[in-house]
């Protein structure tokens, strides 16, 4: 991968022909999320064949059909060609729920739960989100901006070219908006896209432990005021768990991120289920990990533009007993979408491919399923549906290339890692493929 090349690449880049791909996947449907059975409509092309120009995509069809388009005979000369004979092409992933911005990964917390301790045990022992705040907190912003670019690259080069980073490990004013400034500065150095979030609200800091109502107000008098102000972030977050923030105060914060016209997410039914009445009035536009979800919530989210964002890296990692209840929410027309969750305590996952595998064996979704819950629902997880998420005309021209003869194999070689390079605004990140 050559992605700060690329970046540079951008401005300059010539139309390209992508061709004689074995699949091209193209998710096609609009710019909605899909459910129930559109889920596995995967919008298969054989011989498959794109056409770039000026980052977006301008013609899709077969190689037949493309190599007839007018245009592209006018212009054959100035457009640069990638034979995808042996590939399958896809939209590029969408990771939308990532935790970033850490310095360390937590190996007490992991030997300590091989040995049986419990998440929460973990938490309450002075682990889990806690004790990365140190880290955070004395880092320099240019630090945790080399980190944060490091762990871009890396899923890139698993197929991912959108990616949703949270701050959260700051748990300060300070230290939250340097963690927001960090993304920020990565984002402008990663080739693919990058949508922050303000996640101040993970959970209260030490220093509020016993008063955690006082670290709200500085959420929402401070934090959320102070990351609007300064464009830091396009969503605000909140942790609503026991052991972390109650409904009531999830509501205090989603109210002050409204003001600040601001969209809201929030990890929710993670270790308990927590009623979503309430919350769904603030038209969240993504509500994630939802392990715990009653029936009555479930029809409630069918109804509703909701996105349901299924992280199953967790549940792998914390090898709990279940995972979410993908069916059920497939069948009831839920639109799920799938994230790694990549962050160091639960899910410490760079993968989306892995996810997919997991999403399928776990929790029984089907290849196809999870390809669109990974590109065109993250995509609407992060209201971006409108330019990501699907290769059709006018989107982004963000497509990732595996070396594959079938969009299955994506979710099957769990463990390897198949994709070959990307295609980020229209300019090929890998000198193996163009
Ligand atoms: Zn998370």
């Amino acid at each position: 991968m050559k992605a700060k090349k690329a970046k540079k690449a951008q401005s300059t880049a010539a139309p390209l022909l992508l061709y004689g791909a074995t699949q091209l996947v193209t998710m096609r449907g609009g710019n909605v999320a899909r459910r129930s059975a559109a889920m596995r409509d995967v919008g298969l092309i054989e011989d498959g064949a794109v056409l770039i120009s000026g980052g977006k995509i301008v013609a899709v069809g077969t190689t037949d059909e493309l190599h007839k388009d007018a245009w592209l005979k006018q212009n054959k000369r100035r457009v640069e060609e990638i034979d995808c004979s042996g590939l399958v092409l896809i939209p590029g992933f969408v990771d939308s729920h990532t935790h970033t911005v850490f310095t360390a990964p937590r190996l007490i917390d992991f030997e300590k739960r091989i040995a049986g301790a419990s998440y929460e045990e973990i938490a309450e022992a002075g682990g889990g989100i806690r004790s990365s705040i140190a880290g955070v907190r004395g880092a320099p912003e240019s630090g945790l901006a080399a980190l944060a670019l490091d762990a871009f690259d890396r899923m890139m080069e698993h197929g991912t070219t959108t990616i949703e980073a949270k701050s959260g490990y700051g748990l300060s004013v300070d230290a939250e908006l340097k963690s927001l400034r960090a993304i920020k500065l990565a984002a402008s150095e990663f080739a693919g896209t990058i949508v922050p979030t303000l996640l101040g609200a993970h959970v209260p800091p030490p220093e509020f432990r016993e008063r955690p109502d006082e670290y709200v107000k500085i959420i929402c008098e401070e934090m959320i005021p102070k990351a609007a102000r300064g464009k830091l972030a396009r969503f605000v977050d909140v942790f609503c768990e026991r052991g972390a923030f109650t409904l009531k105060q999830t509501e205090r914060i989603f109210e002050a991120a409204t003001e600040h016209k601001m969209r809201i997410r929030a990890h929710i039914g993670q270790l308990s289920e927590t009623k979503l009445a309430s919350l769904l009035r603030f038209q969240p536009v993504s509500l994630d990990h939802l392990d715990f979800v009653g029936d009555a919530d479930v029809r409630q989210l069918a109804k509703s533009e909701v996105v349901a964002t299924l992280v199953p890296g967790a549940n792998y990692f914390l090898a709990t007993e279940a995972y979410a209840p993908a069916r059920k929410l497939i069948d009831a027309g839920v639109a799920v979408a799938l994230a790694t969750d990549f962050n160091p305590g639960s899910s410490p996952m760079l993968s989306m491919p892995f996810a997919l595998s997991l999403a399928c064996t776990q929790m029984k979704m089907s290849p196809a399923e999870a390809l669109a819950a990974s590109t065109i629902n993250g995509a609407a997880s992060l209201a971006l549906a409108d330019r990501k998420g699907s290769i059709e005309v006018g989107k982004d021209a963000d497509i990732a290339l595996f070396e594959l003869d079938d969009y299955r194999e994506i979710a099957y070689w769990f463990g390897d890692n198949r994709c070959v390079g990307v295609v980020v605004n229209g300019v090929p990140l890998d000198d193996d493929v163009a």
